[in-house]
């Protein structure tokens, strides 16, 4: 497997049509992105527009932190798709109003000319309306053209503050992951407008009412923990690995990682599954970090499951990052969606395995592991 290296970048987001709508949506479609790593997103920004057609809405600003191994013309490309499935109609206009915009305002610290738009964005350093989130989210970023500070540009465009103001009346939640108690999510907090509405259309559909206390933030909160439970939609297998697969010459004896715990969600009824997964290999010439072994099992099974296929996943993952001489997943799973039936025990589980190389041919390795994963 290659390793691309991953850049830090800051993508200007704005919109002034349905915006409470659709910059929350830009910024869902970004941290879902398997190639982008959204780090820190920007307070929202509202400043009137510069240019267009009299009397066009204001824009909402923000601005995002962003890891990716997608160089910048694939970045592009990809911030180019979003902005099309958001709706964005271009017209000869290039200031008329906009679903979303979606800018790389910077690239780590390339400075490049390229086919109608360049690196930095030269707004970043000049327009109040795409500096000012960025000193918001990225303060002591450096402008590689000035070599100064985000904060320092924002300081130095920020003429008139009352320009461009953050925005009180609505606020994007933080992902599921990164807080713990949820009372921390606020009334006008949004996170993912069009499948929050989603989740209230099942609840009106089962019975409930939405509006009643304890269902106000419902939608919110199942919207964050759907998103973070299938989050390996969003994740590469190369940004998992980063950077910890290690030459390692001489290393044959068999690593073995158990107890792994897991947590998945079975696609028949999108309830969840979960147990603990055992992996090993017999490296050849190359080993990985340990904790890395847990993260591909949560890659794979932070997404719509099979067992068989979780399992499959994870031998083939771990075949294609190490090439080793042979690979042997176990993995014991509940699954709510018989327990809760009763169509079976309730204390029963599912085995399945996956054998790769001498683990598949050699019956004396295949039989260490197992004696090994059990023990
Ligand atoms: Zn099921």
């Amino acid at each position: 497997m290659s390793t691309q290296a991953f850049v830090e970048t800051i993508i200007s987001l704005g919109s002034n049509v349905e915006k409470e709508r659709y910059l929350p949506e830009a910024i869902r479609l970004l941290r879902r992105h398997r190639r982008i790593e959204v780090r820190k997103v920007s307070r929202f920004f509202e400043s009137a527009p510069v240019g267009g057609p009299p009397g066009s809405p204001d824009f909402f600003n923000a601005a995002v932190v962003a890891c990716t191994d997608l160089p910048p013309q694939e970045l592009r490309q990809e911030l180019r798709h979003i902005e099309n499935v958001l709706g964005r109609q271009r017209t000869e206009d290039k200031n008329a109003p906009r679903t979303i915009d979606l800018d790389i305002a910077y690239y780590g610290d390339t400075q490049a000319e390229f086919d109608g738009w360049q690196l930095p964005d030269p707004e970043a350093a000049t327009a109040p309306h795409v500096a000012i989130p960025i000193a918001d989210v990225a303060p002591s970023f450096v402008d590689p053209v000035s070599e100064k500070t985000a904060y320092d540009l924002m300081l130095k465009v920020d003429a008139d503050t009352e320009a461009v103001r953050p925005v009180s009346s609505i606020r994007l939640a933080t992902p599921y992951e990164s807080r713990g108690p949820e009372e921390f999510d606020q009334a006008g907090d949004v996170y993912a407008p069009q499948l929050e509405a989603i989740v209230r259309s099942q609840l009106l559909e089962i019975g409930e009412n939405p509006d009643r206390e304890g269902l106000v933030r419902t939608p919110l909160r199942v919207a964050k923990a759907l998103d973070f439970l299938t989050n390996g939609y969003a994740t590469s297998l190369s940004e998992v690995v980063n950077n910890a697969v290690f030459d390692a010459e001489g290393a044959d004896e068999m690593v073995l990682v158990k107890d792994i715990e897991f947590y998945s969600m079975c696609e028949h009824h999108m309830l969840p599954f979960f147990g603990r997964a055992a992996v090993a290999y017999l490296p050849k010439g190359r080993i990985i970090g340990l904790s890395k072994v847990a993260r591909v099992v949560d890659l794979f099974a932070r997404r719509l499951q099979v067992q068989e296929r979780l399992t499959n996943q994870v031998a083939d993952a771990m075949t294609e990052i190490l090439d080793p001489l042979g690979v042997g997943v176990v993995i014991e799973g509940q699954h709510l969606c018989m327990m809760m039936r009763g169509v079976q025990k309730q204390d029963s589980s599912t085995v399945t395995s996956a054998m790769r190389g001498t683990f598949k041919s050699d019956p004396r390795t295949r039989s260490e592991f197992i004696n090994l994963a059990q023990g």
